[in-house]
C-alpha cells in the first residue's frame, strides 16, 4: 500500500529520526511534540554509542549497523553533532566484574569485534587518571559519542527542508480509527488526518494506545546524571564500569538508585557522570541519594574529579522493555506503527530505527531481522 501522510508522535531522537527517514521516502510528514523537541529522555541522557555493552546477536548487530549509519546521516543533515569515534574502555574494580567483562569480551571477539582485554597496568597506561581501585578492563574501538540535542535539531531541520512539518506544543490525545484503519490523531489543536501514525512517544507510548486495547510493556526507568564544569582533558575516551551491562539487564528493586558509572567528557570539557537505574514511576526529579551514589563511584574511579565543581544534575526516563530491545512493529489497526522502548540505547539505535520504520512502511526487506522487535513477543512470557 502507498502511504500519503504520516504523523509521528514524539519529538525525541527516535521520533525525529523516524520522521526524517519517512520524509526521505517521499511521504508528507507531521512530527507532533507535546512540549519541545528533546523534552523526554533524549534531552536528559548521555551521548554514548556503545558497542561493548551489547551481547552478540541482534542487539550487537543493531548497535553496529546503527553506529555505522551515523557518519553519512550527519553529512546528510549537515550539522556538527560533536561526533567522535574514540572507542570505549570498560573497567572493573572487583574480580567478579572482571570475570564477566572478560567473558563478554571473548564473546564479542568471537563475533568479530576488536575487543582488547587489559590488565591493571595496561588500563592505567590507557587512562592514567583512573584510580588504583581498577583491576582490569577491556578496550573496544567501534564505540562513539555525540551530542544528542544536536542530532535531534539537525534531523528536525532536515525534515523541514524536505517539506515536513514540526509542531511543538501539540499533544496527541488519541489515535483516530475508522473501521480497521487509522485515520489520524486527536490533538490539543484538533483532529489531524493521516493514513499512517507512528507512536514514538518514549515512556508515554504505552498510554497513547491503551484505549485501542493495545498493551505495550514499556515502563519508565529513571537515570540521573551529573555534569561538571569544563576541565582540561581527563579521559581519552568514554570510561564505563564493567557492572553496566549487568545492571542494565537486571530488573532491579523498585526505587533503589543503583549506579554503574559512565564517564563521558564532552568536546567543551564538561564531564557527564552517569547514571542511576531506578523504577520510580514517572518521577523525573533528581535526588540527593542518586547524586551521592554517582559521586561516590565517580571519585573512586576518577579521583581527580573531587576537585571539579558540579554545575548541573538532571534526570530522564528510559523507556524500558522486559528484554531490553525496542518495539518496532505494526500494531492494532492498519496504519499504526510503534517505535519505542529503546531503554538506554535510543541514541545509539536512532538511525537504524528510522530506517527500520521506513522499511516496514515501504515493505522493503528490513536492514536487520525484525522478529525479535515485534510487539507480540511479550505475550508468551
Ligand atoms: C540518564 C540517561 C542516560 C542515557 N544515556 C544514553 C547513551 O549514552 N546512549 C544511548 O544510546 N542512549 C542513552 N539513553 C537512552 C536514551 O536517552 C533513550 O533511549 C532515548 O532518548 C529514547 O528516545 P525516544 O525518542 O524514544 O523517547 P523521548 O526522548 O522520551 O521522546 C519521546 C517524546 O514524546 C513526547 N510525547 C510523549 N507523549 C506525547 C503525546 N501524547 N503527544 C505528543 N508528544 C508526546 C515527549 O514529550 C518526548 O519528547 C540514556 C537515557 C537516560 C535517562
Amino acid at each position: 500500500m502507498a502511504w500519503a501522510r504520516a504523523i509521528v508522535v514524539g519529538g525525541g531522537i527516535i521520533g525525529t529520526s523516524v520522521a526524517y527517514f519517512l520524509a526521505r521516502e517521499g511521504l508528507e510528514v507531521f512530527l507532533l511534540e507535546r512540549s519541545r523537541l528533546g523534552d523526554g529522555a533524549s534531552g536528559a541522557c548521555e551521548g554514548l554509542l556503545l558497542v561493548q555493552s551489547k551481547k552478540p546477536g541482534l542487539h550487537l548487530l543493531m548497535a553496529l549497523r546503527s553506529i555505522a549509519m551515523y557518519p553519512q546521516l550527519i553529512e546528510d543533515i549537515g550539522v556538527d553533532v560533536e561526533w567522535e569515534r574514540r572507542g570505549a574502555l570498560f573497567v572493573a574494580t572487583e574480580a567478579a566484574d572482571l570475570e564477566g567483562l572478560v567473558e563478554l569480551a571473548r564473546q564479542q571477539q568471537a563475533a568479530g569485534i576488536e575487543a582488547v582485554i587489559l590488565d591493571r597496568e595496561e588500563v592505567l597506561r590507557a587512562e592514567p587518571a583512573l584510580g588504583s581501585c581498577v583491576c582490569g578492563g577491556c578496550l573496544t574501538v567501534d564505540d562513539a559519542q555525540l551530542n544528542p540535542f544536536k542530532v535531534i535539531y539537525g534531523l528536525a531541520q532536515a525534515l523541514v527542508r524536505m517539506g515536513g512539518r514540526v509542531w511543538v506544543g501539540c499533544e496527541v490525545e488519541g489515535v483516530r480509527v475508522c473501521g480497521d484503519r487509522v485515520t489520524g490523531v486527536y490533538t490539543s489543536r484538533g483532529v489531524l488526518g493521516a493514513d499512517l501514525v507512528v507512536n514514538a512517544a518514549g515512556v508515554a507510548a504505552a498510554g497513547l494506545v491503551r484505549r485501542l486495547g493495545i498493551t505495550l510493556p514499556i515502563r519508565p526507568r529513571r537515570g540521573q546524571v551529573m555534569v561538571t564544569e569544563a576541565v582540561a582533558p581527563l579521559i581519552r575516551r568514554p570510561v564505563v564500569e564493567a557492572a553496566y551491562a549487568r545492571l542494565k539487564f537486571s530488573r532491579g528493586a523498585e526505587g533503589t538508585p543503583r549506579v554503574s558509572l559512565v564517564l563521558e567528557q564532552t568536546r567543551r570539557g564538561n564531564l557527564l557522570l552517569g547514571s542511576t537505574r531506578e523504577f520510580v514511576g514517572c518521577d523525573r526529579r533528581s535526588t540527593h541519594q542518586g547524586a551521592s551514589a554517582i559521586a561516590r563511584r565517580a571519585t573512586l574511579i576518577l579521583p581527580s574529579l573531587s576537585r571539579a565543581s558540579i554545575i548541573r544534575i538532571y534526570a530522564g526516563l528510559r523507556p524500558h522493555t522486559p528484554d531490553g530491545l525496542p518495539i518496532i512493529d505494526w500494531v492494532g489497526p492498519q496504519g499504526l506503527v510503534v517505535a519505542a522502548g529503546h531503554e538506554g540505547d535510543g541514541v545509539t539505535l536512532a538511525p537504524l530505527t528510522g530506517r527500520l520504520v521506513a522499511d516496514l512502511v515501504t515493505g522493503r526487506r528490513p536492514a536487520v531481522p525484525m522478529d525479535r522487535l515485534r510487539a507480540d513477543r511479550f505475550s508468551h512470557t
